[in-house]
């Protein structure tokens, strides 16, 4: 336990804008706590702003409130979605005004291919489920899996597939905004001489005077357009110019881009697009950066919908060895075809694609892949390119200052070989990548920016490099990011004094009082303002992938319950227990965050470090009675002889109400439900049953060299794990032991009790050494086994805990890798639709695919993949208790994915898991560990043999 005394932040009912904000949209919609600022005090980008207050709108009469409450006391308000903008334009001083809550999808017409959607949706989930419809939205950031629409509108964002979808604004038919006046317009293409249009500039001037203005300088702006094939910099008045000169007031051009600066999307109508009926990924290694540069014209004559570089220095810090990338590449190009039809021949295709690489001097032979999962793994580490890169060094950071300059496609490789000078002149290593089709980089030096001298060389380049793109290379200094803070300073000079002017009073006619995102866009203030130097020197990009995971994020969509968020509250100077406690253990330890996250951070490590500062008594006390075993097990043998008395509708409300002071000690929402499903209490435990297996207590050195280590669920509930578990090894030739073993430490630690969970991992590593291998079935205690390293700092219990990690396997991995193939046969009169839930920890542990393996390997058994395999079912062991209310909302979304599975039977990996399962199901669905499955199937085989 910790002795500093914390310094009490409470939600204060003082602050003055909260509480207004409250009185006027409830409390449960408005933030002011010290977590939630700290939380929502950053985005991805370099800046650290802390609010005042936040608010979670959930419809367009919240945003209306908000939007009038800011404009009537001048208090700045800053829209945001998900976060990962790179350039601090989701964070500002006043009221932040997250639109995440407003996710639903509102209408798909499929015939016309366009949807209306709500701001706060997830391009991926929007992706997922326009998928069955055999359609998607086009551009793709390759934060996909966690930016939202909201945020991509306002960047006009776009991907590597803009070759062939091109920006957000090419895919935008009407927007629903909210303007600081108080008006409500629908932003879409009006012809010149439409009535409505006219009506429209009376009710709203500011529309007005931006036709005018536009129409006033239209030679202005045509001279002054970029001539790269994107540009983001500046309002699109460009945009707006070409539309006026067809006949059309096109005002989605116009607030496509502009950073929440001018209004609020609360919808908008999108375009969708066929999804490619196949599609091919390739990686090529080129030896010479300069022939890539060449090959590139020759590659977009077959209209790839991505042509994406890595440089050499990129390859070099995220790991050649690693990523299986040639000594002598010096850049990898990702070249993406589709067919949009199946009659199209994409390997004929390929081979012309390999015949142009082929003339270059290649680092190795192409890798070409048309397999969906092949592909990912292709892209994978693009996609993470920026947060990967955090690895690098402890002190030296990606820094996002000059990260989104666009030149003409065909002097990418000019740009590359000038930056990467420029950075060997400063010693500085840089990671260039983008989108070389577009002509679009990424260029990402990485800087000590607490260091003076790194300080003044990232000054220099963002003043150097901005002004060569402008003036060598006729380029834009931004190309998809936005502008934000870091590029609001350089608009003045990319455009010059009168466009800027025009910006301005762009800006003034829809915001006359500064409240919209101010200082994002147009600014004169430098773009060091702001800088969060602290965390620059943490081991967190802020990324926010491991919030597209987080199951508590997915349910509170909220900064302050989420995995990101948690980093910077956990990690913070001003962090204390009692302030945070709300959020801290709202964790569920499911390891989601850690399984993702690219720059290697384990939040839910953080999260149980500071739970261990503050453990949980009660649960204490529980783990200590059972470590010490006879009185535990005898209290439940108790329980399972009189189950079917007390398990019964009447006596569980009553249980419900006598335990409940008993349970507010595990939590203040913890509870027994009457109408949680338990599992079954075992009568005779499992090492009961299996006594024969147990070791002589005598012999030191067992004949046998597997182990079954079955955790306690295995042992004490009547579930049919442990049984399969056995049954099946047995199958496989093993006949295995129950070495004595205590609870692996996966609650005890998750509860607060490092030192408890420290000495069971003691005693089973004593236990377990004798054996060449220990087999699991249950996915936490994979995890943890695997993890004892990390309880111990060095010594013997450190060189044991290396050894066993490396011993451990979960029952799936032992079948899937067995020599052995004992015959199986069709276990169910009928063909049974079988689908997997992943369980987190055994994710956490690797092990993905043995289970599926092994489940497709079955007789009888149709194996279909479910949406959200991966995501958390929110039972975590006792989670369920602990919040049942929180962890029945994380299941509704694997409910979901079930059903549209249309699976008889869910299969898992972990008996926990199994817990929530059941009691979600019911008896709609079959519940069964992989290991019963494979029994059944042994013994049908077994059957038809006799
Ligand atoms: C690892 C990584 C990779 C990335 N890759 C790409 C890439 O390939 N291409 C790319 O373009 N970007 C990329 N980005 C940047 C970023 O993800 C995108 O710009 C994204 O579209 C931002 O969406 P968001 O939901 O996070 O928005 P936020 O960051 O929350 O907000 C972005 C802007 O939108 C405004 N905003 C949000 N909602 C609204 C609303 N309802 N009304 C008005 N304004 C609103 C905010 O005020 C802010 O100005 C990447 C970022 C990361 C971290
Ligand atoms: S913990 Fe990892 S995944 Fe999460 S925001 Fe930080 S870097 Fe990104
Ligand atoms: S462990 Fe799970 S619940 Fe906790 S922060 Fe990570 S993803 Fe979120």
């Amino acid at each position: 336990m910790t002795s500093s005394s914390p310094s009490l932040i409470q939600p204060t009912k003082s602050r003055v804008v909260a509480k207004d904000l409250r009185a006027l949209l409830g409390v449960e919609k408005v933030l002011d706590d010290g977590p939630a600022l700290t939380a929502y005090a950053v985005d991805a980008s370099i800046y650290r702003v802390p609010p005042q207050a936040v608010v979670l709108v959930e419809s367009e009469d919240d945003i209306a409130a908000t939007v009038s409450y800011a404009v009537s006391r001048g208090i700045p308000l800053t829209p945001r979605a998900a976060g990962t903008n790179l350039t601090g334009s989701a964070i500002g001083s006043g009221i932040i005004l997250d639109v995440s809550r407003m996710n639903r999808i509102l209408e798909v017409n499929r015939e016309e291919r366009w949807a209306r959607v709500q701001p706060g949706i997830v391009l991926a989930e929007l992706n997922k489920q326009l998928s069955s419809q055999g359609l998607l939205f086009g551009p793709d950031p390759s934060s996909g899996d966690m930016c939202k629409l909201g945020g991509m509108i306002a960047n006009n964002s776009s991907g590597p597939h803009t070759l062939r979808y091109g920006s957000v604004k090419d895919n935008i038919q009407s927007l629903r905004l909210c303007l600081t006046s108080s008006s409500w317009i629908e932003a879409r293409s009006y012809a010149l001489n439409d009535p409505t249009l006219e009506r429209l500039l009376t009710s709203v001037p500011a529309l007005r005077d931006v036709l005018v203005l536009t129409q006033a300088h239209a030679d202005l702006i045509a001279a002054k357009q970029p001539n790269v094939s994107k540009n983001s910099c500046g309002y699109n008045l460009f945009g707006v110019a070409d539309g006026l000169a067809q006949g059309h007031f096109d005002l989605p051009k116009l607030f496509v881009g502009s950073e929440g600066t001018l209004g609020i999307v609360s919808e908008a109508k999108i375009m969708l697009a066929a999804k490619p009926a196949a599609t091919l990924t390739a990686l090529i290694h080129f030896q010479s950066l300069e022939e890539i540069g060449q090959a590139v014209p020759q590659l977009l004559t077959l209209q790839p919908s991505a042509l994406e570089v890595m440089d050499a220095n990129t390859l070099n810090l995220i790991g050649r060895g690693k990523h299986g990338i040639p000594d002598d590449a010096a850049a990898t190009l990702l070249v993406e075809l589709d067919a949009d039809s199946l009659e199209i021949d994409l390997r004929e295709k390929a081979d012309v694609m390999a015949a142009i690489c082929r003339s270059y001097k290649l680092a190795s032979e192409l890798t070409v892949a048309f397999d969906a999962a092949q592909r990912e793994q292709l892209w994978k580490a693009r996609k993470a390119l920026y947060p990967t890169l955090y690895r690098f060094s402890a002190k030296k950071k990606p820094i996002n200052f000059v990260d989104d300059v666009v030149v003409p496609a065909e002097r990418i490789s000019e740009l590359i070989r000038y930056v990467e000078e420029f950075f060997g002149g400063q010693q500085v290593p840089v990671a260039i990548f983008g989108h070389i089709g577009n002509g679009n980089a990424h260029i990402v030096p990485l800087l000590d920016v607490n260091d003076t001298g790194d300080f003044q060389k990232m000054v220099q380049a963002y003043q150097e490099i901005h002004a060569t793109v402008l003036n060598r290379f006729g380029g834009s200094i931004c190309g998809e990011h936005g502008d934000g803070r870091v590029r609001a300073g350089f608009v003045k000079t990319m455009f010059g004094e009168e466009l800027y002017d025009l910006f301005v009073q762009v800006k003034k006619a829809f915001d006359p009082g500064n409240i919209l995102n101010p200082g994002i866009k147009l600014s004169e203030a430098p773009f060091t303002d702001h800088i969060d130097y602290t965390r620059l020197s943490k081991s967190c990009a802020t990324c926010a992938k491991c919030n597209s995971v987080c199951p508590v994020y997915d349910v509170f969509q909220s900064e302050d319950m989420s995995a990101r968020g948690w980093f910077e509250i956990v990690t913070a100077n001003d962090y204390s227990y009692l302030n945070s406690k709300r959020v801290v253990e709202s964790c569920l330890n499911c390891k989601s965050c850690r399984t993702i996250c690219p720059a290697g951070v384990d939040v839910s490590d953080l999260i149980l470090q500071k739970r261990a500062e503050h453990p949980n008594r009660f649960a204490g006390w529980i783990f200590r009675r059972q470590a010490q075993g006879t009185v535990f097990d005898a209290f439940l043998h108790v329980l399972a002889d009189t189950q079917r008395l007390w398990d019964r509708p009447a006596f569980r409300r009553l249980l419900e109400r006598i335990t409940a002071p008993i349970m507010k000690m595990l939590a203040p929402t913890a509870r027994l439900p009457h109408d949680l499903v338990l599992p079954k209490l075992a009568q005779r435990h499992l090492r009961e049953r299996h006594g024969h297996l147990i070791p002589n207590g005598t012999d030191s050195s067992p004949s046998k060299t597997v182990a079954y280590f079955h955790g306690c669920a295995a042992n004490y509930f009547d579930d049919g794990v442990g049984d399969a578990v056995i049954e099946v090894l047995k199958k496989h030739g093993v006949d295995p032991a129950l070495p004595p073993q205590r609870c692996s430490g996966t609650p005890i630690q998750t509860y607060g009790h490092v030192d408890l969970a420290r000495e069971g991992a003691r005693f089973n590593l004593r236990s377990l050494a004798p054996y060449e291998t220990i087999v699991t079935g249950c996915a936490s205690c994979t995890l943890m086994l695997k993890d004892y390293p990390t309880l111990f700092q060095d010594g013997e219990d450190r060189q044991q805990a290396e050894a066993l990690a490396k011993r451990v396997i979960h029952i799936s991995e032992f079948v899937a890798r067995s020599a052995e193939h004992p015959p199986m046969a069709h276990a169910h009169g009928t063909t049974k639709r079988v689908t997997y839930h992943s369980s987190c920890h055994l994710r956490a542990a690797g092990v993905t695919k043995e289970p599926r393996q092994v489940l497709s390997s079955m007789p009888g058994v149709n194996f279909v993949e479910m949406q959200d395999a991966d995501r958390c079912a929110g039972g975590a062991g006792t989670y369920i208790v602990k919040d049942y209310a929180i962890s029945q909302k994380i299941f509704d979304r694997k409910a979901r994915a079930i059903t549209q599975a249309g699976a008889n039977i869910v299969a898992t990996s972990c008996p926990a898991c199994m817990i929530q399962l059941k009691n979600g199901l019911g008896d709609s669905v079959q519940v069964k560990h992989v290991a019963q499955l494979l029994q059944e199937a042994y013994q049908a085989a077994e059957q038809e043999k006799s």
